[in-house]
């Protein structure tokens, strides 16, 4: 099961009841979050969910509603003793930037690991987490993330049965291991079936629409992508500053036949998304006005095969 909280759903500045949009979800005592601006740590705090498992931290760009609240979350991390290292994705530059507002978090007690991307689009794999970061088009080099939880395929026991396969070697060939029996080998492909339907999850902010965007959501259970602007009047505005109507986003989840759209960083000016949402959803039903601390529960789903 993975779970996933929209801990914010703001764009360029925190507001009361709003913090600024940032992504976290946790799988197998693994906790990833995408983007820490200012208040992100009062946001987790309100989800009441635990700083000490965070491992990933990715970014999708340097402005500031988007990575200016790390210091302080360091800082907690910190504080909660944690020892493990902790790793940072982001655009190149990101060591630079980290390291300059870690002027007011020098020492803290674990290591930190830099992944800076370089490419258009770039696969890491973290406690299983299948992590695809592809560039999309803001003003600053930007990406989005796609969230992946991968499922292997069912043990078919009648095969392990008719290749003679020890029972003892079964569990770890269901892991995927390969394994050494004197002069035979067995590999999991032997016994294993097709991979089977994950979990996906695609997380896409500040930015124009793109065919990157598309791609990598393409068949997402969950999109959530930004909506800078409802107003229809604002498209002009959504062009010159790099951002997207609501409409833009729906346009993209309906394209990329995603289970269902959540908006987010919404501009401060717009103070009522649901407004907008059933033109929106004239477009793409499935859409909903993400607000902070919208959460799901994502499983496998049952496979009788
Ligand atoms: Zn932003
Ligand atoms: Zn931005």
């Amino acid at each position: 099961m993975l779970d996933v909280c929209l801990l914010g759903s703001g764009g360029m500045m925190p507001l009361p009841y709003r913090w600024l949009t940032a992504l976290m979800t946790r799988y197998n005592g693994s906790s990833l979050l995408i983007d820490c601006g200012e208040g992100t740590q009062i946001a987790i705090k309100e989800k009441g969910w635990s700083f000490k498992p965070i491992d990933v931290i990715c970014f999708t760009h340097f402005h500031g509603d988007h990575i200016s609240g790390l210091p302080g979350l360091l800082l907690t991390m910190g504080n909660a003793e944690r020892t493990e290292p902790l790793t940072l994705i982001g655009p190149r530059g990101l060591e630079r930037v980290v390291n300059a507002l870690r002027v007011i978090a020098p020492e803290l007690p674990f290591p930190i690991e830099f992944r800076e991307l370089t490419k258009p689009q770039e696969e890491i794999s973290i406690n299983g987490y299948r992590i695809r970061a592809f560039r999309v088009n803001h003003n600053v080099t930007c990406y989005g993330y796609s969230i992946e939880i991968d499922r292997a395929g069912k043990f078919q026991l009648d095969r392990a049965l008719e290749l003679n396969i020890p029972k003892q070697f079964w569990n770890r060939l269901q892991k995927g291991e390969t394994v050494e029996d004197g002069d035979t080998v067995y590999t999991p492909d032997l016994v294993m079936g097709a991979p089977r339907k994950g979990i996906k999850v695609v997380y896409c902010t500040d930015t124009r629409p793109t065919p990157s965007i598309v791609e990598n959501a393409k068949g997402a259970d969950l999109f959530i992508c930004e909506g800078m602007y409802g107003e229809k009047d604002k498209q002009a505005k959504a062009v010159e500053h790099k951002h997207m109507t609501f409409y833009e986003a729906a346009r993209l989840a309906k394209e990329a036949e995603v289970g269902e759209l959540w908006l987010t960083h919404y501009s401060p000016s717009l103070t009522r998304p649901e407004e907008f949402m059933d033109e929106v959803r004239r477009i793409f039903p499935r859409a909903k006005a993400g607000k902070d601390r919208k959460s799901a529960e994502l499983n496998f789903e049952d496979d009788e095969k």
